[in-house]
């Protein structure tokens, strides 16, 4: 057990998922081991697994793929689901986080999915209920799910079906990912950014200043800048393009214009510098901004795929979370 992942059980609910730094390579390998597994199974026998269980989604920002993939992951596991969004909720009526949670956690509630603006709102949620949580989304801070969803597209896609099933420090060995646009807002960014180069793969950031200040992550071995699209794109086998997060921008300024020209994945670029990469995003994309829609719905992507691996991958995660032990 790592150092982090060790800290973690010790004051958070085993199986929550906070942080992609929770998990060990071996960490990894399991879930996806174990996602594999549950692929495989009957869906009968799949939705024995959480039959009776509660999993409550707890969602402060909009989603809609991360959302309900785990909503249709604890389905399928036949666990009940609950959804309480800062919308429809006594969240409007200013409740706290905690007050929530506690709420959640007496109505029966056994794990909490949380998506919410604040980095680290996630840990408190885990210390005050005691509950396993999933860190579905918070703030600029991670997005652990994608990470490892994203991480299982790269694998299939790359080195086939039956390399996804499990990995070590090697599995994305020559392997160079290029992360382009909004990384400073990115948790998407950053938890991939956190993961890929552990299991040996290089990452390349790449986007404006504004958007890619030299600090924006605190750069592990492995990762890089460089602001020239297409000079990354050259070097990339993997090209993870990301949304201008309007809703995080803060008064900064962008020429969308002059972004296009720079940072745009198009027909062109691709062709140009790198035909056959994988073209990845988390979505939701804005055709004709960070990405043109022929790339987004050309053979290189994966986009659709991503969003599959994410139920798959999720399922895992509830699974961990509520402690089931299913034989791999
Ligand atoms: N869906 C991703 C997230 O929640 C990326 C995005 O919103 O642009 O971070």
């Amino acid at each position: 057990m790592t150092e982090t992942a060790r800290t973690q059980s010790a004051r958070y609910a085993t199986g929550s998922l906070l942080s992609i730094r929770d998990l060990s390579v071996e960490d990894v390998s399991a879930i996806l081991g174990l996602t594999a597994r549950l692929q495989t199974m009957h869906p009968a026998e799949r939705s024995a697994i959480l039959a009776g269980r509660r999993v409550a989604l707890l969602f402060y920002e909009s989603s809609t793929r991360t959302r309900t993939s785990f909503e249709l992951a604890a389905k399928s596991l036949g666990a009940t689901t609950t959804l309480v969004s800062d919308k429809s909720s006594s969240i409007e009526k200013g409740e706290s986080l905690k007050d929530t949670g506690l709420t959640l956690r007496a109505l029966g509630a056994e794990c909490i999915i949380l998506r919410h603006p604040a980095s680290g709102a996630p840990f408190v949620l885990a210390r005050e209920t005691g509950l396993p949580v999933l860190n579905a989304g918070d703030g600029m801070h991670e997005h652990p799910s994608q990470a490892l969803l994203d991480l299982r597209t790269i694998l299939t896609r790359l080195h086939g079906e039956s390399s996804a099933t499990s990995v070590s420090a090697a599995s994305l060995q020559g392997v160079t990912v290029v992360i382009t646009g909004d990384i400073l807002h990115s948790r998407v960014a950053r938890s991939n950014a956190l993961l890929l180069p552990r299991l040996g793969a290089r990452v390349i950031l790449c986007g404006p200043e504004k958007l890619l200040p030299k600090e924006a992550l605190g750069l592990g071995p492995g990762v890089e800048i460089e602001r020239d699209f297409d000079r990354a794109l050259k070097r990339a086998q993997v090209a993870m393009m990301l949304r201008i997060q309007k809703e995080r921008l803060a008064g900064l300024e962008l020429d969308l214009a002059d972004y296009i020209d720079r940072y745009q994945l198009n027909a062109e670029r691709q062709a140009a510098c790198a035909p056959k990469a994988l073209v990845m995003h988390p979505g939701p994309m804005i055709r004709g901004l960070e990405i043109a829609g022929d790339v987004a719905d050309g053979p290189n992507s994966a986009i659709e795929e991503q969003v599959a691996h994410g139920l798959a991958v999720r399922s895992a995660l509830l699974v961990r979370a509520l402690g089931k032990s299913v034989t791999v």
